[in-house]
């Protein structure tokens, strides 16, 4: 908000405001030309059990751009956002991973397979969210289950009623949601409860120093416990080294995902993977 009131006053006076301005246009148009070009492209993170076996997948967003090769969401997301472009964005993601899920859905190796999609806030919050979710997993004939949302503390708390109100409605079809980089946020305990969640993804932060800092320690057996008694599944991300899994298996952590397992990889090559 402060960036808005910043654009349409404090411009004509601070000459580097300007410029940031000036270049922020231009990202703008650039972003709203990778949509038209169809430059945009998911990538498919594995996710696995204790026992290695195969979950499902986080779709991650990537641009291919002619010129700077593959970039990454977090140059042009918040942006995105900002602009509104999050929405027609938001709206690729979810038709892409869904004809994924129908696809996948031909094949005994993948027709179990769940997909966890990333949502932002401005996205979330739309008017006709829940009804955009159903009718899509009705264009595509998809078993709701498979589709999993990745939401994030932040954007639940910014209207606790209606958040409520539409995760229990798409609930009640089925889709799963999952509070992704969990103990990052501000939520208290008193929301949380309120949610209806089936997982909470332990953040990555907690994850990388694990081994050396008994404070990350504890935080990650403290969220295990949490979701335990909530019953909520826990999945933790950014698993790199096979330490830091030992260590999450022993605290009682069920499910992972990292680089350790797999990078967010093209569909070609994330099929080649599960094919092994
Ligand atoms: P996120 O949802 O928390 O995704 C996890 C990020 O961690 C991904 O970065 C992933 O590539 C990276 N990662 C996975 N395993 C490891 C690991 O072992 N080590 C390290 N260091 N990193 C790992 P990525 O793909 O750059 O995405 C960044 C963020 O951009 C995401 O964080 C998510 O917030 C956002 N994002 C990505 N795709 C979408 C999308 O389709 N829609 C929206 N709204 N946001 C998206
Ligand atoms: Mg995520
Ligand atoms: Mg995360
Ligand atoms: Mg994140």
């Amino acid at each position: 908000q402060a960036k808005n009131a910043g654009r349409n006053t404090l411009c004509f006076f601070d000459p580097k405001t300007q410029i940031n301005i000036a270049a922020r246009v231009l990202m703008e148009e650039e972003l709203r030309t990778a949509l038209e070009l169809q430059q945009f492209q998911l990538h498919y993170q594995l996710q696995i059990d204790n026992l290695g076996k195969p979950l499902g997948a986080e779709a991650l967003i990537r641009r291919h751009h002619p010129e700077r090769g593959m970039v990454s969401p977090l140059d042009f997301i918040s942006l995105a956002e900002e602009t509104g472009l999050i929405l027609p964005i938001g709206n690729w993601v979810l038709d892409t991973a869904c004809a994924q899920l129908k696809t996948w859905e031909q094949t005994a190796r993948t027709c179990d397979l769940i997909l966890a999609v990333n949502v932002s806030a401005k996205q979330f919050h739309q008017t006709e969210f829940v009804k955009h979710i159903k009718a899509m997993l009705m264009r595509y004939a998809i078993k709701p289950g498979r589709l999993k949302l990745e939401l994030t503390e932040g954007m639940l708390l910014e209207n606790i009623e209606d958040t409520i109100a539409n995760m229990n409605a798409l609930r009640k079809v089925g889709v799963k949601f999952s509070l992704d980089d969990f103990g990052t946020g501000y939520s208290s305990l008193q929301y949380l409860k309120r949610l209806p969640l089936n997982q909470l993804k332990i953040d990555q932060s907690f994850v990388r120093d694990i081994i050396t800092d008994s404070n990350d320690r504890a935080i990650v057996r403290t969220i295990i416990a949490m979701a335990k008694s909530m019953r909520l599944d826990v999945i933790a991300e950014g698993v790199e080294l096979e330490e830091q899994q030992q260590l999450l298996v022993k605290k009682g952590c069920t499910n992972f995902q990292g680089y350790l397992f797999a990078k967010p990889l093209p569909i070609a090559q994330f099929e080649a993977l599960l094919g092994k």
